[in-house]
């Protein structure tokens, strides 16, 4: 059974974009995967296939109608639609690599993207619509927000990765930042490769990155799971 994912996007061109190419392309073109984006203006009723409209309340910008919306969806993810229904929002609950793997174990998303100020509350209420957020900072729209969350998902689904050993050892699936990599040369402007790592010590080698991880995450993200306080 491969991960359906269907994209309900007012710019239904920007997909597949960079999932078409490498390995979520190869993925998409074997079927390990499928990728289907529907344009919202088709579900609107009038005859300029009005998708949005003021703000009640007064201020800036547009939002999204909860009818049209409601429409796509409906369409998109009839009742019984065993898939969650996603909608891509800076008010949302921050993506990690754990609800990305929740996610790739399952039988794909239906993402809505949004656009201009946003969506109308209660399509959100209505249609039990998960707002997963890809980070602090406010995009023009949801739909970089979606190949984001895509290409996260689709990199876990079996056969995707060659190697699937590299993905385990990954920055947050243990709750670590990652080790420093190193290759050829065995020296590059004066800086030689760590002399643990050319010793063919494995037990050694291992421990070295362990402890690496674990300084740079202290440094650099000391809230992962992965740190525990130091003793006093
Ligand atoms: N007025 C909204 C921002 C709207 S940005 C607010 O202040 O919360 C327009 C659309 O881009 C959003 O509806 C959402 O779909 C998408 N978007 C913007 N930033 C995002 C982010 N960090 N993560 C996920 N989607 C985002």
């Amino acid at each position: 059974m491969s991960f359906a994912a269907s994209v309900l996007t007012l710019y239904p061109e920007m997909f597949p974009g960079a999932l078409g190419l490498s390995l979520a392309g190869r993925a998409l073109e074997t079927g390990t995967w499928s990728l289907e984006a529907i344009q919202i203006r088709d579900f609107a009723s009038d005859k300029h296939r009005t998708v949005d409209d003021k703000p009640a309340g007064g201020g800036a910008g547009m939002v999204m109608r909860a009818d049209v919306l409601a429409k796509a969806i409906d369409h998109a993810s009839p009742p019984g639609d065993p898939r969650p229904r996603l909608l891509m929002s800076p008010r949302g609950k921050p993506l990690t690599q754990a609800r990305v793997r929740v996610l790739a174990a399952g039988p794909g998303a239906v993402i809505l993207c949004g656009r201009f100020e946003g969506v109308d509350q209660r399509l959100i209420e209505v249609r039990g619509l998960e707002e997963v957020s890809i980070g602090d900072f406010i995009l023009s729209g949801g739909e970089p927000a979606a190949l984001v969350l895509l290409d996260a998902v689709v990199r876990l689904l079996p056969g995707v990765m060659g190697n699937a050993v590299s993905g385990e050892e990954e920055s947050f699936e243990n709750g670590l930042l990652e080790h420093p990599h190193y290759t050829r040369p065995q020296e590059f402007e004066g800086r030689p490769i760590p002399e643990v790592l050319i010793s063919g010590n494995h037990k050694k080698i291992a421990e070295w990155r362990r402890a690496e991880a674990e300084k740079l995450t202290r440094e650099r993200r000391p809230d992962l799971p992965g740190i525990q306080p130091l003793a006093k």
